[in-house]
C-alpha cells in the first residue's frame, strides 16, 4: 500500500517535471533566434564600476594544488549531478575564458568582472560599495550577506559557478564554456533591469529562479548558436537543459515531498538535452537554421600579472572596439 501509493507519486512528480522541462522551452522559445546581441545603450550599470572595470574584467586566481584537490573533490556530486567532469574542477582552460571574453565584447558588456577560481573578497566587498546601479537599500542588507557568503564559503573551495548581481561579479569554477556563458547571460539580463536589487530578491521565492534561468539559459543557447562551435552548442544542451532541472527540482520541491521530484526533472533535463544535441548533430534543431554571426574576427586580449593585496594577481584584458 504505501509502495503503490508511492510509485503514484513518483509518476506524478516524473510527469509534473517533464512539463516543468518543457516549460524552459514554452515561454520563451528555447534558444531565441536570431540572437538578440545587447547594446551598451540598453543598460544601466554604474559609471564607477564601469571605469574601474572594462579594461580588464577578467581575473585568475593562482593555482593551489591543496586547495583546488579539496573544490575538485567537494564538487564530486555536482559532476555526477550534470554528468560532466568538467564541472567545479577549479581549473579554466583557455576556451572557457576566450567564451566569456567574447561573449563581453560582443554583447557590449563593460563593467562585469569575472573571477576564474579565483578568492578576492576584498575587491568583491569594494565593488559591493561602488556598484550604485543597486540600490543602496538592497545592497546592504542582501547584498550584503551574499558578499558576506562568498567570504566564509569560498566558491574556490565549495565550487558554485554563479553571477552576484550585487557586486555585478561572475564567479567560475567549472572549465565549461556554455556554464560561463550562462552565468554571463544571467549579467546581461540584469544590466538590462532598472530594479536590479528587487529583481535579485525576488529570487529568493520559491518558483522565481525558473524565470531567470530560463532567461540567461536561452540567451546562452541563442548566443553559442551563433558564435561557437558545434561541440560548445552541443555541450549548453547537455549541460544547461539539466542544470535548469535541478531548478525545476527546487521549485516542485515545494509541492512533492521526497527526492523523487528532484531526481526526475535533472533526468528530465538530461533526456531532453541530449536530444537537442543529436538533432544539432544531424542538423534537424529548427534553432540552429539561418543563423548568422555578428563579429568572424578574434577578440583582442591581454594578459598581465599585478599585485593587489600581497599577492599576485593574473588579470586579462579585452580591447572593446
Ligand atoms: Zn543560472
Amino acid at each position: 500500500m504505501p509502495k503503490s501509493s508511492a510509485l503514484k507519486r513518483s509518476s506524478l512528480a516524473w510527469r509534473a517535471s517533464l512539463l516543468a522541462v518543457i516549460a524552459l522551452c514554452g515561454f520563451s522559445g528555447c534558444a531565441t533566434t536570431p540572437y538578440r546581441f545587447g547594446a551598451a545603450q540598453w543598460y544601466r550599470t554604474s559609471p564607477v564600476l564601469e571605469a574601474s572595470t572594462a579594461s580588464q574584467p577578467i581575473e585568475r586566481g593562482r593555482p593551489n594544488k591543496v586547495v583546488d584537490t579539496f573544490g575538485w573533490v567537494w564538487g564530486i556530486p555536482d559532476k555526477i549531478i550534470l554528468w560532466d567532469r568538467r564541472i567545479d574542477n577549479h581549473r579554466i582552460g583557455p576556451q572557457t575564458e576566450a567564451a566569456v571574453a567574447d561573449y563581453f565584447v560582443k554583447n557590449e558588456l563593460s563593467s562585469v568582472k569575472v573571477r576564474l577560481n579565483q578568492y578576492h573578497p576584498g575587491d568583491d566587498w569594494r565593488r559591493l560599495a561602488a556598484n550604485d546601479a543597486v540600490g543602496a537599500g538592497w545592497r546592504y542588507t542582501l547584498g550584503a550577506l551574499s558578499v558576506l557568503g562568498e567570504t566564509i564559503i569560498p566558491g574556490r573551495l565549495f565550487g558554485g559557478d554563479h553571477f552576484n548581481p550585487f557586486t555585478n561579479t561572475i564567479h567560475i569554477y567549472s572549465d565549461v564554456p556554455a556554464v560561463a556563458v550562462h552565468e554571463a547571460g544571467h549579467s546581461k539580463d540584469f544590466a538590462q533591469r532598472e530594479w536590479k536589487g528587487t529583481y535579485a530578491a525576488v529570487y529568493l521565492i520559491p518558483g522565481v529562479p525558473l524565470y531567470h534561468e530560463a532567461k540567461a539559459t536561452n540567451d546562452a543557447l541563442g548566443y553559442l548558436l551563433t558564435e561557437s562551435d558545434e561541440q560548445t552548442q552541443k555541450d549548453a544542451y547537455e549541460i544547461l537543459y539539466p542544470a535548469y532541472g535541478t531548478y525545476v527540482g527546487g521549485a516542485l520541491g515545494s509541492v512533492f515531498s521526497g527526492s523523487g521530484t528532484y531526481v526526475a526533472s535533472v533526468l528530465g533535463g538530461h533526456a531532453l538535452g541530449r536530444i537537442k544535441s543529436s538533432q544539432l548533430a544531424n542538423g534537424t534543431l529548427p534553432e540552429s537554421q539561418l543563423v548568422e554571426s555578428r563579429h568572424k574576427t578574434g577578440i583582442q586580449t591581454t594578459v598581465s600579472t599585478s599585485d593587489d593585496d600581497g599577492h599576485s594577481i593574473e588579470r586579462i584584458g579585452i580591447e572593446f572596439p
